[in-house]
């Protein structure tokens, strides 16, 4: 076989591991046993002793920008960063990118770019317009982006991206019922855009601009508002539906009714929203402003309860790098760029403040950065698995290690962070996929430009 990984600790149950001997033949793991078979040749070991070796994260929810933006963030960029924080396999969100990937040519397109430049493994999210649904076209497109494997189309209930407007709930209905004949999933980036316009519109017309009335405009009940309304389609409907990048303890409880009533309902989160509340908007500025905003510590609280007893099934990062300093620096909070590349600090950030806090465990963390997005994608068990015969991707992880987060370190083109400074404990040690090692700790990202592939949708 060509590698070994030996010594390494493989999570079975809550923070309960066992030593494993893991071995790769031809990108896939082709044996797992306890102690060496010395029967089999290897042309590779590494001694991963002390470390946990989780099945390489999945990050479903990126945006790289390539092409058309990628004066903020490219595949080379967005994909080194995904490496450096043990994610294997990245999702790219339809909309940032120009054109969008809102038909099977564009998808061919943007597909022919970042081949070339990704160092990690990646999927898509496809996209529609109104318009698109007002002609028609939105049923040839659709299809056209299932055969290509796009994992599902993501609709905004608001919107602040010129080439990507809003999708109005009545337009939804004909979306999903083609979805659901389709077996796609709908990702919803859920804030009610007549409650945001009307507080956003009314501070700013006021003269406020401190990172607080940011928070004030992007009104709380904006969120479970949203996710009510599209919720209320898909319960007719019965499509596949996800609320991404939840911010809210509201929110939460409106997904967790849909689950308690049957209904096909998913939700991530964010490292954000579960590190971060209002003051710290308030004390960082734009650096930390994300449309669904921060909020407060009792959301907080109770987004970290939904992880632990299962109701948030995944977490994200929503990674998006605004230029810096010039997009995230100006004096009015609404001239700047809402997002955060977070790609790189995710798993750090849940060891950190999820795992060393007792919140939730390695078990967990493995289901919720890995295992449970690529189900609901369709990319499981070639990704989020320690399968046999599963593609040989891992985060080989020191969760004891500590270290500061510095800007110098970020591999996003976007240098900032709201957690710039901080020490945290737990690192990426090793970054591997199918069988190759993309990030080495003491030597960065030793991967190719690339490597990557494309990764299709299988349900
Ligand atoms: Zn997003």
């Amino acid at each position: 076989m060509d590698l070994r990984i030996v010594n390494g600790l493989i999570v079975t149950d809550g923070n309960v591991t066992r030593e494993a001997t893991i071995y790769v033949d031809n990108g896939k793991i082709g044996k797992i046993c306890d102690g060496l078979d010395r029967s089999i040749g290897v042309d590779e070991e590494i001694d991963a002793v002390g470390h946990i070796v989780f099945p390489g994260l999945v990050d479903p929810h990126v945006h790289f920008d390539d092409p058309g933006f990628t004066q903020r963030e490219d595949f080379e960029t967005g994909t080194k960063s995904a490496a450096a924080g043990g994610v294997t396999t990245v999702i790219d969100m339809p909309c940032t990118s120009i054109p969008p990937v809102i038909n099977g040519e564009n998808l061919d397109y943007k597909l022919s770019i970042i081949k070339e430049k990704a160092y990690v493994d990646f999927a898509f999210w496809g996209g529609i317009t109104p318009g698109q649904v007002e002609n028609g076209q939105y049923r040839k497109d659709l299809g056209d982006l299932k055969d290509r494997g796009i994992v599902g189309v993501k609709f905004y209930t608001i919107s602040g991206m010129e080439t990507y407007p809003r999708m109005p709930l009545p337009l939804m209905d004909a979306v999903f019922r083609q979805l659901k004949e389709l077996n796609l999933v709908c990702a919803i980036h859920a804030e009610d855009y007549y409650i945001v316009d009307f507080y956003s519109s009314y501070l700013q017309k006021i003269g406020r601009n401190d990172p607080f009335s940011w928070y004030e405009g992007r009104a709380y009940e904006a969120e479970p508002a949203a996710i009510w309304s599209v919720m209320g389609i898909t319960e007719k409907v019965g499509n596949k539906l996800h609320i991404v990048h939840l911010s809210s303890k509201e929110g939460l409880n409106v997904v967790r009714w849909a689950k308690e009533h049957g209904m096909d309902v998913t939700v991530e989160t964010c490292p954000q929203y579960l590190l971060f509340t209002v003051d710290d908007l308030v004390k960082k500025g734009a650096v930390l402003k994300t449309a669904p905003p921060v909020r407060q510590d009792e959301d907080k609280a109770a987004l970290w309860e939904g992880l632990s007893d299962g109701s948030i099934d995944f977490i994200s990062t929503d990674h998006a790098a605004g230029i810096y300093p010039e997009e995230k620096t100006k004096e009015s909070i609404w001239d700047n760029y809402a997002g955060i590349p977070g790609i790189q600090f995710s798993l750090s950030s849940i060891l950190t403040y999820g795992y060393q806090m007792g919140r939730i465990t390695l078990d967990d963390i493995q289901r919720l950065m890995s295992e449970n997005a690529a189900k609901r994608y369709g990319l499981y068990p070639q990704k989020g698995s320690l399968e046999i015969g599963a593609d040989a991707d891992f985060a080989i992880v020191d969760i004891n290690k500590e270290w500061t987060v510095t800007a110098h370190i970020m591999e996003s083109k976007g240098k900032y962070s709201p957690l710039m400074g901080e020490k945290m404990k737990g690192k990426v040690v090793k970054t591997i996929v199918r069988g190759e090692v993309v990030y080495d700790d003491e030597k960065g990202v030793t991967g190719r430009r690339g490597y990557g592939e494309f990764i299709k949708n299988k349900l």
